[in-house]
């Protein structure tokens, strides 16, 4: 196991130096217009693909690296040039992670690759799990898969909402219910590939901030997929169930709670949530690091009654906070990130704790950066105005703060707090 350090070693730093060249010479410059444009950055993809930065050799190889430190710093480095741009580039990553959390090394093989394309014909993915009905509450979602033994084919129906490049993607992977008396226990996950019948996109939808980066609507009618599709196979999928259905009789029902108590009980979904939220923190880090950086410079040079305005404590203060949550945010997002690494329990949620402290962190640094600009926060002629719109994303998906919250007082208390 890697010791936990605060300090990136020299491969790192030159790893981060690459990808902030990257952040601040191709994606900063694009930021705006794609944000006016509402779509996604095709000829900046390509662009990341090029240098080797759109790749799922470089996020391999991140994600592997046992100091954990190797995601927090692409996410912040990548953030910090650009938030819609860069969900635009590391978006399809979320499908990517869901294959290889569940998925068989041949489906590793086959799936990730055609989700990234190559970098003279791009691709993305999607990871499709929300309904319009079910967001936090993921037990309630509607979307069936039902198992065609005749055909070994999986018959899918149902409507998937919000999903990041749903209906662009070459690869979409949808995750549905199979046996709806198991709530989130009875849920599997599908790859659907490229050119499907009856996968079709839906709304998509105008958003707040991050609109470089697509999100949509993703309409499931009587989709057909060979039974290889189902992540992790169907022997597994059988004795996944099997044993929950086991567990639900000895618990006198499902939600029931069992006898080790509500705070130790995770499905593997949860449990891979918990360790994607470190890198949604890293985000939220970047993207309150860039608005900080504007704040500062400005209060540098912006002079009222005749001296810079940070020459007023009301405005260098606010500085020091910012800062100072800042640094606090990207120390849970390191620790959080090493553990999950390293195959620490988080026994004290602390996954959910960096993402939730890192984007309540983002939308306050942010919100104080357009106050400091002051007129000039408030227009598009400054870069901070899109970063506040973009920072609120950080505390709804992948977990509200709300959500992070009940993980963290279930966990520490082993209650099952509402
Ligand atoms: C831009 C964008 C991209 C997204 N990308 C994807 C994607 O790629 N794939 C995907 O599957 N999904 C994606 N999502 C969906 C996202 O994960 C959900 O929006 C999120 O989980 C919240 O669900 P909801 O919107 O239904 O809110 P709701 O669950 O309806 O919550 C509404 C409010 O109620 C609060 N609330 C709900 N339950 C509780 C509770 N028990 N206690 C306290 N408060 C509670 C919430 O915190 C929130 O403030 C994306 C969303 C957006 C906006």
């Amino acid at each position: 196991m890697a010791e936990f350090t605060m300090e990136l070693n020299d491969e790192q730093k030159e790893v981060r130096d690459w990808l902030h060249g990257f952040a601040a010479d191709v994606i900063r410059p694009a930021a705006a217009e794609w944000d006016e444009r509402e779509e996604t950055p095709w000829p900046v993809i390509q662009e990341a693909a090029k240098v080797g930065i759109y790749s799922l050799d470089f996020y391999a190889q991140q994600y592997f690296d046992p100091t954990g430190l190797g995601i927090p710093m692409t996410m912040e480095e990548l953030f910090w040039g650009d938030a819609g741009i860069a969900l635009s580039i590391v978006g399809t990553g979320l499908a990517a992670v869901g294959v290889l959390a569940n998925g068989t090394d041949e489906q590793i093989g086959t799936w990730i690759p055609q989700m990234y394309g190559d970098q003279n014909d791009v691709k993305v993915a999607a990871f499709c799990s929300s309904e319009p009905d079910a967001g936090s509450d993921v037990a309630s979602m509607r979307t069936r898969a039902v198992y065609d033994e005749a055909k070994d084919e999986w018959v899918i129906n149902g409507t998937k909402t919000w999903a990041t490049n749903g209906g662009i993607a070459n690869v979409h992977v949808v995750v549905a219910v199979v046996d709806p008396e198991l709530g989130s226990k009875g849920h599997a996950s599908f790859i659907v590939p490229p050119g499907t019948p009856g996968l079709s996109q839906g709304q998509k939808f105008k958003k707040h901030g991050i609109r470089a980066s697509h999100t949509a609507e993703v309409v499931l009618d009587d989709v057909r997929v060979p039974g290889s599709c189902l992540l992790g196979g169907k022997e597994k999928l059988d004795e996944r169930l099997a044993r929950a259905r086991e567990k639900a009789r000895a618990a006198g029902g499902v939600g029931v709670p069992p006898a080790e108590g509500w705070g130790r009980v995770k499905n593997a979904a949860m449990a891979t949530f918990e360790a994607s939220r470190p890198a949604v923190g890293a985000m939220a880090v970047g993207t309150a690091r860039a608005a900080y950086e504007v704040a500062l410079d400005y209060a540098k040079t912006r002079e009222q009654f005749g001296r810079p305005i940070i020459d007023n404590q009301g405005v260098a203060f606010q500085l020091a906070d910012m800062r100072t949550r800042i640094d606090a945010a990207r120390l849970l997002v390191w620790r959080a990130s090493w553990m999950a690494v390293n195959g620490k329990p988080f026994t004290a949620a602390e996954g959910s704790m960096s993402k939730l402290f890192a984007s309540e962190t983002a939308k306050q640094v942010t919100a104080q950066a357009v106050q400091i600009l002051g007129g000039n926060g408030y227009t598009r002629e400054y870069p901070v105005e899109r970063m506040h719109r973009d920072a609120a994303i950080y505390t709804i998906f992948e977990g509200t703060s709300e959500i992070q919250r009940l993980v963290i007082a279930r966990t520490l208390s082993g209650m099952p707090i509402r």
